[in-house]
């Protein structure tokens, strides 16, 4: 490809509504562009990447035994119905009507359509084990869109669903599935865990989720350094005694404006003065359907009042929520935000100790729990939710003793379930076992969020340049920038010799003939993050030599002309 023929839509600001660097750097590398909440448009440079994690999930799905199918995206109410889902859903189903008026859905997920599919196309246990799987477009109207295509309300996903017999043959696949995962994500070059999740609202029998692990991830991982103990903070939490859980308390309706409730929580939370200054906090006022306030996050940071704390000002004197999840929060006040009076909260364990946002808020720490200080007050604040959690799980994975038990960030980038017969039992999916009678399907289902890694590779894979893609993923592998080639017709020449040369060789090759200084130039193959870069000169070819540098290298170095592609290879 040649850069002067080539949408290179870098920019130099980092745009001000980017929380995390991955989505900064895919709108600063041109990317994505965003059209609406969690709705972006790829740009060639973005879908290459885009294409070539798919084309990595395919080949590993594929060599798994797995066949591909697309479905439509667009799914009619009565498949939602019969499941019972059409009811149960909730605010993530985005519905609509045709223009007969009947009810329609943008499929956020699709057991309801194979599951139509295969109890009518399969008819006999001869024909199982099977599974099926497609590369497409969902919608979940999420509730937060947010750091670009990481949450978005569009995205790419790989779902995939296997139909059996026996709970013996969906175990087999399910294990197939893992392995097939780890394959795929050892492809992607991404530091990952597989770790146990909860399959409880989906139901079923088993489930693992892969994460990726970042500090910007938004669940909390669990595991223990000593065993392969590893799960995600609800399924860890799910197994720990409930502990001391706050009592509902005062409905706070009453109180009139949501500034003013807000203030009322966050003071009766804190026993601390309207008016006193607060240094740091890390507390946030939500307000459900029902117009009661539930706290969950809210980072201010350098000196505030509580009399600051205007709703409508959450923006300009907050960091946005890019740490505390709903769920980690959640877990730390032990009830369901929204529906919790704030006033008789415990205090918030911090359930991920390694966030960077909490080092000014959380003074000391030990075994006890933590030391709060804030400008005039201070609080010790008990671990009681966290050495919950280490207290059982030490105890069920390392006997011993052995080892001790992290909580890491990471980035949900796969999720398996063994469904068992939820919804073929639902839909009446059965297929004729050995004996001639009819059977429900078992069932098991497979999701990879294709958009959601190219930016989680990001988020593990950059510098202050720009992007680090690892080969790969890389949109183009190697970048020939030509200097001064408009002055320079030998310059020209050998470049474009140079880009056949390694075409021909099967390398992705982006040729970086803009009439650019060569200082933009360079900047924008290290923020696109391509990963091999020849700079060809006329300095260079009065000495027969390429510059050469690899993107996570330290120096230059010189290659003969005539080695480029040996170089490379
Ligand atoms: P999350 O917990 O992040 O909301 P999920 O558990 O709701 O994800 P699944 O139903 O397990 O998601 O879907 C399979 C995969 O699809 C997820 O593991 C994730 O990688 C991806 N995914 C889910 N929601 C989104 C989204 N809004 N944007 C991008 N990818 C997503
Ligand atoms: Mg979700
Ligand atoms: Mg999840
Ligand atoms: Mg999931």
């Amino acid at each position: 490809m040649r850069a002067s023929r080539y949408l290179i839509a870098t920019q130099k600001e980092t745009p001000a509504d980017a929380e995390i660097i991955s989505h900064q750097m895919m709108l600063r590398a041109g990317m994505i562009r965003k059209l609406a909440a969690g709705l972006y448009s790829w740009l060639p440079m973005g879908l290459r990447v885009l294409r070539k994690v798919e084309r990595i999930v395919r080949e590993e799905m594929d060599k798994s035994g797995a066949q591909e199918v697309l479905m439509p995206a667009v799914q009619p109410a009565e498949l939602w119905q019969e499941s019972g889902r059409w009811e149960q859903y909730g605010g993530e189903l985005l519905r609509m009507n045709d223009r007969h008026g009947r009810d329609f859905c943008f499929g956020p997920t699709h057991e309801e359509v194979i599951t139509d599919l295969i109890r009518n196309e399969l008819k006999s246990y001869k024909e199982l084990p099977a599974n099926f799987y497609q590369i497409q477009t969902k919608f979940r109207d999420e509730r937060r869109p947010r750091f670009g295509v990481m949450r978005a309300r569009e995205f790419i996903m790989k779902d995939a669903y296997s139909f059996h017999v026996t709970a013996e043959s969906l175990n087999d696949t399910y294990q197939l599935m893992h392995r097939t995962y780890c394959a795929i994500f050892d492809r992607l070059g991404l530091d990952y865990r597989p770790v146990e999740a909860d399959s409880g609202a989906i139901g079923g029998s088993a489930s693992h989720e892969f994460h990726v692990l970042a500090s910007s991830g938004e669940d909390a991982i669990v595991f223990s350094t000593g065993s392969d103990y590893a799960a995600n903070i609800e399924k860890a939490e799910a197994i720990a005694p409930a502990g001391e859980r706050p009592a509902p308390s005062q409905d706070l309706k009453e109180v009139a404006t949501p500034e003013q409730r807000t203030i009322e929580a966050v003071s009766g939370f804190l026993n601390v003065d309207a008016s006193a200054t607060i240094k740091t906090l890390m507390v946030r006022a939500e307000e459900d359907e029902n117009g009661n306030i539930g706290l969950i996050a809210l980072i201010l940071r350098g000196d505030h009042t509580l009399n600051d704390i205007k709703a409508e000002q959450l923006e300009g004197v907050a960091e946005p929520l890019t740490m505390a999840t709903d769920e980690e929060i959640e877990l730390a006040i032990g009830c369901k935000a929204g529906s919790i009076g704030p006033v008789n909260l415990p205090v918030p364990v911090i359930v991920d100790r390694s966030a960077a946002h909490l080092a000014d808020f959380v003074c000391g720490a030990n075994k006890e729990g933590y030391h709060l200080t804030g400008v005039n007050w201070e609080r010790d604040v008990p671990l009681t939710r966290v050495e919950d959690l280490r207290n059982v799980v030490e105890g069920d994975a390392s006997p011993d003793g052995k080892g001790t038990l992290e909580i890491r960030r990471g980035i949900e980038v796969g999720h398996i379930f063994k469904l068992g017969n939820k919804y073929s039992k639902a839909m009446n999916a059965t297929v004729l076992d050995e004996n001639g009678k009819s059977a429900i399907l078992e069932m098991g289902c497979y999701g990879i969020g294709v958009s959601r890694i190219v930016a989680s590779s990001i988020e593990q894979n950059h510098d202050d340049k720009g992007i680090i893609w690892p080969e790969a993923i890389a949109p183009f592998e190697v970048a020939i920038v030509t200097l001064n080639a408009h002055k320079s017709p030998a310059v020209m020449e050998a470049g474009e010799k140079l880009y056949e040369q390694l075409r021909q060789a099967g390398f992705d090759v982006l040729l970086d003939d803009r009439n650019e200084r060569p200082g933009v130039k360079f900047a924008d193959m290290e923020l696109i993050g391509i990963p091999h870069r020849f700079v060809v000169s006329e300095r260079g070819l009065a000495a027969e030599t390429l510059e050469y540098k690899g993107r996570r290298d330290e120096d230059k170095q010189d290659v003969p002309l005539a080695e480029a592609l040996p170089f490379l290879i």
